[in-house]
């Protein structure tokens, strides 16, 4: 199947070449209309791309050609794709035959209006995972033939006990549902179960059944079904559904992925994946109240690696970011998911231990210290100075006031000879600036 593209810009014959690849059309780009003209009467393509302006005639002209060609060529879908606003001209356009004016600025929208003017039997492909709950093989099978022609692939389950263990133990893009199966439970059943679980609140649900009942229908979209299709199955309407099933997914996951990346941007540092600074302080807000409410031990450690300015001047920069990479992998594998790491300058960190007394984090500190001096990341004996201190329970104390007495116990580290551990004791309490 082929698609014909009138067009001077090497963008648009990229973009709309691309809209095209995915309903598997195979593509030929013309900047001139004579000799797409001749392609055109010679290979009868599916649908034909024009832009308004050409080297030797105008997208109209085309247009008036292709249809006075007469049979099929009086229903070619013809787009036309213009950054032209002067409304006689969009006027003469559609007399002469194009079949939809799209405008340049509104390229976005190529895939959704060329879906309008296609002829049916080029879908769009897609790639994917489907699981089919049908208690019968041969309706299965069917199915299993039309998802196959669009790329998809397709999981069989004859009954909803089997589905459901489909749906924990794969991951599918699309769940296709009979209602009436042959066993006492039904396609509702099966819906009801699946939204039942908000780990699966996003996977779509087709409901098919062969007996269209009003109440029943709606029975299944309200137990959470996204769309329903009644038996015997039309294949354009199926893959439409389908289509539109696939497409909401495929933004949905793009938005949590996007929604992902915005919150590692918050709240990580880029070269470590450690938290950042901010983290820290917004979250040491929830682990103080908490540990104040409940009575437990929260205490802190602030880490500085030694001579590091001497690393970065025989390592230079690079190395030096190795390093600190190196050195918050051994971080990220010492401490539980509950305790705060944070990277919170240069080659400074934080330790944030939720549930841990004077003792513990100071054996905790020590063992860091020891795996850190162990490491030589990139060659280099690296070490690291540590303060511990622990939250006062007796006293209302900030996290201003605990980080700056680990803070005053890594000095004393770094004072008395660096690549040690100093537990401040919880008298010693001062207050300035984090
Ligand atoms: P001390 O033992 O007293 O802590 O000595 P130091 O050399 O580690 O301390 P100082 O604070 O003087 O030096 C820290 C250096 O860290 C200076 C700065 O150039 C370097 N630095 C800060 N951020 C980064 C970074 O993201 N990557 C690299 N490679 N170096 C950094
Ligand atoms: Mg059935
Ligand atoms: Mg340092
Ligand atoms: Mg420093």
């Amino acid at each position: 199947m082929k698609a014909v593209i009138l067009e001077s810009s090497r963008l648009y014959q990229r973009l709309i070449s691309k809209v095209f690849s995915a309903f598997d059309l195979e593509v030929d780009i013309y900047d001139n209309g004579g000799a797409a003209l001749v392609d055109i009467a010679a290979n009868k393509p599916e649908v034909v791309c024009i832009s308004m302006h050409l080297s030797d005639m105008t997208g109209i002209e085309v247009c008036q050609k292709i249809r006075s060609m007469g049979g099929v060529y009086q229903h070619l879908p013809i787009l036309m794709i213009t950054s032209e606003d002067n409304p006689d001209t969009l006027a003469k356009a559609l007399i002469a035959g194009a079949t939809d004016i799209l405008q340049k600025d509104e390229a976005d929208n190529i895939e959704l209006r060329l879906q309008t003017i296609l002829p049916h039997h080029v879908v769009k492909r897609h790639s994917g995972h489907v699981l089919y709950l049908e208690d019968s093989k041969t309706a299965a099978s069917m199915i299993r033939e039309q998802l196959k022609s669009i790329g998809l692939s397709m999981d069989h389950a004859l009954t909803v006990k089997e589905a459901l263990d489909c749906v924990e133990n794969h991951s599918y893009d699309l769940l296709i549902t009979d209602i009436v199966l042959n066993e006492t439970l039904s396609g509702l059943d099966f819906v009801k179960e699946i939204r039942a679980n908000p780990e699966y609140d996003h996977t779509s649900i087709l409901a098919v059944t062969g007996v269209d009942d009003i109440s029943r229908r709606i029975a299944v979209l309200n137990a959470g079904a996204n769309d329903y299709l009644i038996k015997p199955i039309i294949k354009d309407e199926f893959y439409a559904r389908i289509n539109n099933l696939l497409e909401s997914k495929k933004l949905f996951d793009q938005l949590k992925r996007e929604r992902k990346r915005l919150l590692e941007l918050a709240t990580k540092d880029s070269l470590t994946t450690l938290y950042n600074r901010h983290f820290l302080l917004e979250t040491a807000q929830c682990k103080f109240a908490e540990a104040y409410r409940h009575g437990y031990q929260l205490s802190l450690m602030v880490l500085d690696i030694d001579h590091f300015k001497k690393i970065n001047d025989t390592l230079g920069h690079d190395g030096g970011d190795r390093v600190l990479k190196a050195i918050a992998k051994v971080l990220k594998k010492h401490f539980r998911e509950e305790d705060i790491v944070a990277r919170i300058g240069g080659e400074e960190f934080v330790v944030m231990l939720a549930h841990s007394d004077e003792k513990n984090t100071l054996a905790r500190a020590e063992e860091l210290r020891k795996s850190i001096e162990a490491l030589k990341p990139i060659g280099w004996t690296t070490t690291v100075s540590i303060g511990t201190t622990t939250l006062n329970l007796h006293e209302k104390e900030t996290f201003d006031d605990l980080f700056n007495r680990a803070d005053k116990a890594l000095y004393t580290s770094k004072n008395t000879g660096r690549n040690r551990v100093t537990e401040a004791k919880k008298e010693v309490s001062e207050v300035s600036g984090f």
